[in-house]
């Protein structure tokens, strides 16, 4: 997705790769095994010190890994949203669905519509003050920013739906450039 909007994007998975990227997105999957192997690799503090600075975007596990809090209990987190999140909380993987995601990106008048692939996929169950709330479904906060990091409970990247991404690489990462 990243590469068709014309952005060079690469693979992360050990430190050092992290050298020289303007930010970073961290996938869906399975985050209590991210978790694991981001400690056994010994990639927690090193993406806790790259997302201090530079722009990350979460999805699904994604998100729960830039969480500070599980509604569940204790896994490796990065910490770095002031969010509680829910896991699993739309259900399991066979109640994985489609949904019109509200979006609220620019503004607070200006929503859109863009269809949410949810695979067994969180919710943001409570947030902080520095939390922009930027997508709802269904009465339900499924995508927040916070500065240079914006995280969503869904999968864009398995629809033609290119905006978040664009969003991604024109607000969060050109805001960060430009304040570096
Ligand atoms: N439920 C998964 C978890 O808790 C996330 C699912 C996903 O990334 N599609 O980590």
């Amino acid at each position: 997705m990243l590469r068709h909007l014309g952005a060079d994007a690469i693979e992360v998975r050990l430190p050092e790769q992290l050298n020289g990227l303007d930010g970073l997105v961290i996938p869906g999957g399975e985050s209590t095994t991210m978790g694991k192997l981001m400690d056994t690799f010994g990639l927690t503090e090193p993406l806790r010190a790259f997302a201090a600075k530079h722009p990350v975007f979460g999805t699904c596990a994604g998100l729960i890994m830039l969480a500070s809090r599980t509604a569940e209990g204790t896994q490796t987190l990065l910490g770095l949203m002031d969010i509680t999140v829910r896991r699993n909380a739309f259900g399991s993987q066979v109640h994985s669905f489609e949904a019109p995601v509200d979006l609220c990106l620019e503004n607070e008048d200006d929503h859109t519509v863009m269809t949410g692939v949810f695979i067994r996929a969180p919710w943001v169950e409570q947030h902080g003050p520095a939390v922009q709330v930027v997508a709802t479904c269904d009465g339900h906060t499924v995508g927040v920013r916070q500065g240079h990091l914006l995280g969503v409970s869904f999968h864009p990247e398995l629809t033609d739906d290119t905006r978040l991404h664009e969003y991604f690489l024109r607000e969060v990462v050109a805001e960060a450039r430009a304040a570096a």
